[in-house]
């Protein structure tokens, strides 16, 4: 087997945590986990098995190709389609069930599902405030009524999705939470009615327990990021490695292109087979840390595609093959999706979406 050095370690047993905060926030209230972009970079098929397998009924993927991904390892709990409409056949072959956000394309899948003799469950989408797909609000109500009307059609579930649920000031989602609410009275009074009506993220499930309504759809909480430390969640992934090469370097030693850090002092520096085509954003050079030892080590020059180097001269003891912690724990310390997102001004999702596909996923 190729030896490969640098890879993220799946915490199941942290997934399962999760999902019990989950649990505890929402009661019994159904759920669709989350599992799109290769479940936030952790690797969805293993994911999706393990929460199926601690009782999760449905999952949600942004695009068709990855609920095909999902099917076709052989997973078969209902899947939604958060952002996908041409891909019809699919959706039937693959038993799919797709958000309809538009009225023309009900009326594809109508039509196909009258062809084939069949019915297929949809949830229509709803834009309350995000501003991206979903019928919007001046129209809903008439549209729903004619997609509701379709043949063919079972429509299950009425959603829609928050844009900024993570905020203190709950003034713009109780806003969006109340047009939804008041939309789904609407239609209840025309005697449409749904299965599930669903408008809450990770967020919403943590802070605003009136949004729940009967069914959840959270993500990002799941893989142990949430608003604050007193979510309680764990994080799942930690992206580890081990040093490839060890030097010690005399002062005045330029590190890596461009030559932005040269040592001041005599030096150890190890190069770690990890880079930016891993995920390990490049504005970390001179500035992002790894663990080693159960200590801090911070990254000596910029960031490479496939390495970087670290200044280790402080840190006794470090050998060729010791362990390095890109994120997660080692010792005392600790290195978060987030501590990271904050030093490269982003979001923990996209820190761990942007883990590559070099890096294998070791589940444990
Ligand atoms: C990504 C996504 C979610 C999950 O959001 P989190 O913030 O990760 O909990 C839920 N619903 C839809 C439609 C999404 O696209």
């Amino acid at each position: 087997m190729l030896s490969q050095k640098t890879f993220a370690e799946i915490d199941l047993k942290a997934l399962a945590h999760n999902l019990g905060i989950v649990r505890k926030k929402t009661g019994s209230r159904n759920m669709i986990a989350v599992v799109k972009a290769n479940a936030y970079g952790h690797g969805s098929v293993e994911i999706a098995k393990h929460l199926i397998s601690l009782g999760v009924p449905l999952l949600g993927v942004a695009f068709t190709g990855e609920a095909i991904r999902l099917r076709e390892a052989g997973i078969n709990v209902p899947i939604l389609v958060f952002f996908d409409k041409d891909n019809i056949d699919e959706c039937f072959r693959y038993n799919l069930t797709p958000v309809i956000f538009d009225l023309h394309a009900a009326k594809k899948f109508s039509a196909a599902a009258r062809k084939l003799k069949r019915t297929i469950s949809i949830h229509i989408k709803v834009d309350t405030g995000m501003g991206r797909i979903g019928l919007t609000l001046d129209k809903a109500y008439s549209e729903i009524l004619k997609i509701t009307a379709l043949p063919n059609l079972a429509p299950e579930g009425l959603m829609s999705h928050f844009s900024d649920a993570d905020l203190q000031d709950k003034e713009f989602a109780n806003h969006q939470l109340s047009a939804f609410v008041s939309l789904r009275k609407d239609l209840s009074r025309k005697k449409i009615t749904f299965k599930y009506a669903h408008i809450a993220n990770s967020a919403a499930v943590l802070s605003m327990p009136g949004a729940h309504m009967n069914m959840v759809r959270p993500g990002i909480m799941l893989y142990g990021y949430g608003i604050s430390k007193a979510d309680n969640l764990r994080p799942v992934l930690s992206l580890k490695s081990s040093i490839l090469m060890i030097k010690k370097v005399p002062a005045g030693t330029p590190i890596s292109y461009a030559r932005t850090f040269v040592t001041k002092r005599k030096s150890i520096i190890a190069t770690i087979p990890a880079g930016y085509a891993d995920g390990y954003d490049r504005k970390l050079s001179n500035s992002g840390e790894v663990l080693v030892k159960g200590k801090r080590a911070p990254i000596a020059g910029r960031v490479c595609m496939d390495t970087i180097m670290v200044d280790v001269t402080d840190i006794p003891g470090v050998r060729e093959g010791t362990e390095v912690v890109l994120i997660g724990e080692q010792g005392k310390e600790n290195i978060t999706a987030a501590d990271i997102a904050a030093k490269t001004g982003t979001i923990p999702y996209e820190v761990l979406t942007s883990i590559g596909h070099r890096v294998k996923r070791v589940f444990y």
